[in-house]
């Protein structure tokens, strides 16, 4: 169906293809199949991730769990979901601890559960290494649900966390829209701080209404201004990675509607591409632009690396604030230049 659609890939949790309980030979045979699917339809599998969050056993959580027998379960089936993602050439590992938190702090020592993520991901990536896997990790941050609060709980965390790594090189994220919108943030802004970072590896792109529940909506449904930033961000930028949809139709459809849905996502994301372009070549954006970032020569010597004779020069220069502060910035008009272009009347 994905094909039909014209998606350009599969991802998968390892319990969506392979069955929990499946016997060696049961796993065989599914994924024999599945790479008969791909095979005949041409889809491939940019990226995989590990289900630890489903089976109760994950209850308290997977890599943080107080549990030893749990860790290291969590490690031993991490270790084969990779080796799955790794047979069907996935480049990319997902890692969403959805168990990885808590409800109350009595039970669960932040700062231990902090070591314990640490420790698993070092281990993993050690394992990754000594296979020889071409394989990169991607953390995806949420800050609670399904549990009261999630550990690393948004971008942000993440990317201060990887730098704590053995070997931060194998690690970035993978921002999602929904889970960055439920913690109430500006999803553009921590997509470009990971882009700054060289962290941006994946992205699930979504939707998602303000001060709910996870909704993973199609992509922009809801905020399709915001999402229109962020495509021309990707676009801009270069963002060679998949252009992934970590979505769900809404649950009133049926298989036509599904489609409609996989089908909007990525009819959405093309479109906003185009106006993104549309954005990039429209001369009055484009001066308004200009305007609005104009350098002052004046201040050129004074800014930028720091020198001695720079600090000098700014600790005795006269500022005249009214005069700056009286500028206007014209973001009002730049806005709406923005919504007229996107409601297609430009
Ligand atoms: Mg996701």
């Amino acid at each position: 169906m994905l094909a039909e659609v014209g998606a350009y890939g599969v991802n998968f949790h390892d319990n969506d293809l392979v069955p929990i309980d499946a016997t060696p030979a049961e796993r065989d045979r599914i994924v024999r199949d599945f790479k008969n699917a791909l095979k005949a339809t041409g889809i491939v599998v940019p990226m995989a991730t590990t289900n630890l969050f489903g089976d109760p056993v994950f209850k308290d959580g997977a890599f943080t769990s107080n549990d030893p027998k749990v860790r290291a379960y969590a490690l031993q089936k991490t270790m084969q979901a990779i080796d799955l993602g790794v047979e069907l050439d996935a480049k990319i590992y997902v890692f969403w601890g959805g168990r990885e938190g808590a409800e109350t702090d009595a039970g669960k020592n932040p700062l231990e559960a902090m070591k314990r993520m640490r420790e698993a991901m070092n281990f993993l990536c050690e394992y990754v290494r000594e296979q020889g896997y071409n394989l990169k990790f991607a953390l995806e941050a949420k800050p609670n649900e399904p549990r009261g609060d999630i550990y690393l709980a948004t971008t942000g965390h993440m990317l201060a966390f990887i730098a704590t790594l053995d070997h931060p090189e194998m690690v970035g994220v993978n921002p999602e829209v929904a889970h960055e919108h439920m913690a109430g943030l500006n999803f553009l802004h921590n997509v470009a701080q990971a882009w700054d970072a060289g962290k941006l590896f994946h992205i699930d792109l979504n939707d998602q209404n303000f001060a709910r529940y996870d909704q993973d909506f199609r992509f922009g449904s809801h905020n399709f201004k915001q999402a229109f930033f962020l495509v021309k961000f990707l676009e801009d930028v270069g963002y060679a990675g998949p252009r992934h949809f970590d979505a769900h139709a809404y649950r009133s459809e049926d298989v036509a509607g599904v489609k409609d849905f996989a089908t909007g996502c990525m009819r959405t994301y093309l479109i906003l591409k185009e106006k993104a372009a549309q954005f990039n070549a429209d001369k009055e954006i484009q001066a308004l632009l200009a305007e609005i970032n104009a350098e002052v020569p004046e201040m050129t010597p004074l800014l930028g690396k720091y020198s001695t004779q720079k600090a000098a020069a700014l600790k005795t220069h006269t500022f005249d604030r009214e005069i700056i502060a009286k500028r206007g910035l014209k973001y009002e008009r730049l806005d709406q230049l923005v919504f007229e272009l996107l409601m297609g009347v430009r």
